[in-house]
């Protein structure tokens, strides 16, 4: 299909390996040119030659911590105008409600709530201004069925998820969308990470752990980044401008509810 993006230019965010790597690579397949991200510039640099060589298109790789003010700021400059936004950081650490204090909430509030919140509030005007925008937030399954490991994903998750709500529908009339893409357990470092505490936790060898996960996903399997970048690719393109305001589930069924 033709995404009809071929041309634009996107900022994805955490985009040298995982999730935003896949979302970076189903963008630059459908021809929009890059401003790719991570904090590690050796992964990033190589994933975004990878895409130029791939690809063709143009590709501009800053390495810098988007959860900071003077990382975003950094990507901001370098970035120029940007018709795609992917919003992506790392994810927080598993543990106990008991674990957490106002600095571990804080600091999942910056990451994965105030960070998309601050790069919406830059971007959003000069998209509303040329008519046409595409905002995805790559957030996580846990704000419609939380995860009890990961009480401060839930939190800062469904909190953007509120701001999105709103915003998505005050920004619709000017041709700009804003909609959160839901990853269930996906084939990532991240994964591999959770699955290792599962393996900690529960005293049993991290091949047991991913067993044990795939096991309570419908699909019985873990999804991969490139057809979640995919399903990204598609909210960005010209098709989806009817799309506002939604949580598209990328889960094999893990998460079950009527609707
Ligand atoms: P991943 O494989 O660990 O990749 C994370 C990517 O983000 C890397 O490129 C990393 O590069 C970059 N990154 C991390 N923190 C950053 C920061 N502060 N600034 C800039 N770049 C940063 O993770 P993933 O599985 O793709 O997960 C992406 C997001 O989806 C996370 O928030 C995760 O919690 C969420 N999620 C994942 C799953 C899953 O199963 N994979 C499920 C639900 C939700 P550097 O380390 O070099 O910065």
């Amino acid at each position: 299909m033709d995404l009809g993006i071929k041309g634009k230019r996107a900022l994805v965010c955490a985009s040298s390996k995982g999730l935003g790597l896949g979302c970076a690579v189903a963008l630059a397949e459908a021809g929009v040119d890059l401003v790719m991200n991570a904090r590690g510039a050796e992964a990033l640099e190589q994933s975004a030659a990878d895409i130029r060589a791939r690809f063709g298109v143009e590709v501009t790789a800053i390495a810098a911590d988007i959860t900071t003010e003077d990382g975003r700021a950094e990507v901001l400059d370098a970035a120029g105008a940007l018709d795609i936004l992917v919003t992506n950081a790392g994810g927080p650490p598993p543990g106990l409600w008991s674990d957490w204090d106002r600095d571990d909430f804080i600091a999942a509030l910056d990451a994965n709530m105030l960070t998309p919140i601050a790069l919406m509030t830059r971007l959003l005007p000069p998209m509303m201004e040329r008519g046409w925008g595409r905002v995805v937030n790559i957030t996580s399954q846990s704000v419609k069925a939380p995860i009890p490991v990961l009480g401060l994903s839930n939190a800062a998750r469904t909190g953007l998820t509120g701001y999105v709500a709103g915003t998505a529908r005050q920004v619709a009339s000017a041709g700009v969308t804003i909609n959160n893409l839901l990853p269930g357990i996906h084939d990532t470092d991240r994964a591999i990470q959770l699955d290792q505490g599962v393996s900690r936790q529960q005293n049993i060898s991290v091949e047991d752990a991913r067993s044990r996960r795939e096991a309570t996903i419908p699909a019985r399997r873990y999804g991969t980044k490139e057809e979640f970048g995919q399903a990204c690719a598609f909210l960005c393109s010209k098709h989806a401008g009817f799309i506002v305001g939604q949580n598209l589930l990328a889960d094999g069924g893990a998460t079950v509810a009527t609707i």
